[in-house]
Parts: C-alpha cells; structure tokens; sequence
C-alpha cells in the first residue's frame, strides 16, 4: 500500500474523502507510514478496537489512539468535515471565514465552524521551526483601525503587527508575521532573534526601533526604498483581512490570524505538508477549545495563540465533554489497511 497522495483539485479531493473510512484509512496510513510499532515495547501485532478508533497493542496492551493528537480528537464533528475544512484552509489562497466554512460544510453552526477554524489554525504552527535567513526586510504596520467590520462584532481595532519576509532573486521565499505592542527596539529586536538566524542581512528603514540590530549579531543594511517585498506582504494581508474576513477579526485573536496566513505563505508549494499539519498529524498539539478561545476574547486567558517564534502556550481547556461516538466504521472497509499495517511492521 503506497503512502496516501494528495488530491491535485477538490473533486479529487471530494471523492478521495467522501467517507469516514477513507479518512480513517488515511489517518492510520499517515500516523504510521512504515507500520504500527508500539512505542511501549516495540511489538508489531495488535488488536483494531473499531469503537473507540484505537490499536491496542497484543503484547502489552497499550492503546494508540488514531486521532490522539490531532484536531479531530474527541470531537463529535464527523472526519469528513474536519478533511473538508483543513483541505479549505490548507490550499485555497485566500483562506476562509467560519462563516464560508458552515455554509461549505451546510450541516454544522457558526459556533462549531468557528471552533474548528481555530483548531486547525493552532495546527499550524510548528515548534521549533527554521528560522528565517539570508536576505531578510523587516518593517511594521497597523492593521485594522477603521471600524468597518459589521456592527457588534468587535471589528479590530489598531494593532502593530511586525513582519520579515527573506527575499531571494527579489521573490520572497518564507515570512513571519507577529503582534508586537509597541515600535520599541526592544519589541524590534525581540522580533528579529526570535524569528531571524544571527549573521543574516537584515533590511529595514531609519526608524530608531531598529538602532540595535547590528549590536544583536545581525548585518543591517538601512535602506527604506528597498522593503518593496515585505510591503507587499503587508498589503496582501490587509486585503486578505478586509476580504476574506471583513476586518472582523478581533485583536485578541489576530495572531491566530497571521499564523493561518503565514502557514499557507510558506507552504504555498506542498499542500500535502499543509494537509496533514493542520489536521494535527505529526504534532502534539491539542487545538483551543472554544471555552478558551472565549477567555482569550474576554482577556481572561486559559488559551493563549501560539506565536510565530514558535512557544505557543497549549493549556487547553480541561473541560471537554466526552464525544459520542458518531463515527463508527465498519471494519470490514478499512480491513485491508490494518492488514497492511500489520504486514509491515
Ligand atoms: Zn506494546
């Protein structure tokens, strides 16, 4: 069995994922690519619990959840519409609102769309990652600030977002995106070293915030008529915000916000990576519940948004009602998969 591919359109994608199984199959072929091994002892053998979605392991018994882990875990939403709506997320340029989502997915309410927009946004981020290097242009911009968001939904106000974007043959090849509260050249820099290798170029203008770079182990070249590239990020993710998400998007979550355009920035050219990433699978991290999330909005915060230099908070909320199990698959349809990841192991 080859390791699962990656629809090229979404009436690929619609017939790939069209059942729980198929997303079940593609999950266990995900989780395990070279066959179960069970990280207790090693065994290869174990026992499919078809109910609760689990390998149990022959020799020891230990259970290895096939959702643990992942933004679908323990959620009552159906498979299939946690694969829609990563697929939307994860390749439609200009994202989606929660809005698009509980109309694309017609069966689920705002709240929920919202959840799980949230959810697959904290997937997106990744611990540790690269930091940024070679050429890079730093600058900062307001965001937000006009009011013209739909009265009542708390439309963002002016926020100072700090932007890089490492240029190569004049094209930018990956950014990073931060909130900072202030122009400070302690906030500038702080940005800097958290997203940028020590030793590369950086590019930025006079602005007395960016007096301390070359004292941090940066080159710095001043040069305000060369930000061109880094400008141009900023005005596509302003437009993205008007857009897509009619400047509705509330300060407190902003960051969620520029984590989601970041991430489909830098993976532009591997869906399949951007797939799986926002699903959860290969990561630990648990996604907000929507209690947190509503703590982040009332400033009372039990769930913090993970940030671009990479330390993001993931203390979500305790308080998850157990899932019914609605998704029940016969096993007779995923048979040969498990055959398979038994074979292998
Ligand atoms: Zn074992």
């Amino acid at each position: 069995m080859p390791r699962p591919s990656f629809p090229t359109s979404i009436f690929d994608f619609q017939r790939q994922f069209s059942t729980e199984d198929a997303c079940l199959r593609f999950l266990i072929q995900s989780r395990w690519p070279d066959g179960f091994r069970c990280p207790r002892c090693d065994h290869t053998q174990f026992y499919w619990k078809s109910q609760r979605q689990l390998l149990q392991c022959k020799a020891c018994g230990y259970q290895a959840s096939v959702t643990a882990g992942t933004v679908m875990h323990r959620s009552k939403v159906p498979l299939t519409m946690w694969f829609h709506a990563a697929y939307l997320v994860s390749t439609i340029t200009p994202g989606i609102s929660a809005m698009q989502l509980q109309r694309q997915l017609g069966s689920v309410t705002y709240k929920t769309a919202f959840m799980m927009l949230h959810k697959l946004r904290a997937g997106m981020v990744r611990e540790g990652r690269d930091k940024l290097s070679g050429a890079v242009q730093v600058d900062e911009t307001y965001v937000g600030g006009k009011k013209e968001g739909p009265p009542g939904r708390g439309a963002l106000g002016k926020a100072l977002v700090a932007g890089a974007a490492e240029v190569r043959n004049d094209k930018v090849v990956r950014i990073r995106l931060k909130v900072i509260p202030n122009a400070s050249a302690l906030s500038l820099t702080g940005f800097v070293k958290d997203n940028i290798e020590s030793g590369s170029t950086i590019i930025t203008d006079d602005w007395s915030g960016y007096s301390g770079i070359a004292k941090a182990g940066y080159k710095h070249r001043v040069d305000a008529s060369a930000l061109v590239n880094v400008h141009r990020v900023f005005s596509n993710l302003k437009s993205w915000l008007r857009g897509t998400h009619h400047s509705a998007v509330r300060a407190q979550h902003l960051q969620a916000y520029l984590n989601e355009y970041t991430f489909r920035f830098n993976r532009r050219k591997t869906p399949m990576a951007a797939f799986q990433t926002a699903l959860g699978l290969g990561s630990q991290r648990l996604g907000p519940t929507y209690e947190g999330l509503a703590s982040v909005a009332k400033g009372t915060g039990k769930w913090t948004h993970p940030n671009p230099s990479g330390r993001g908070n993931t203390k979500a909320g305790a308080k998850r009602k157990t899932a019914k199990n609605t998704r029940k698959s016969s096993p007779s349809l995923i048979e040969d998969v498990l055959d398979w990841l038994m074979g292998k192991g």
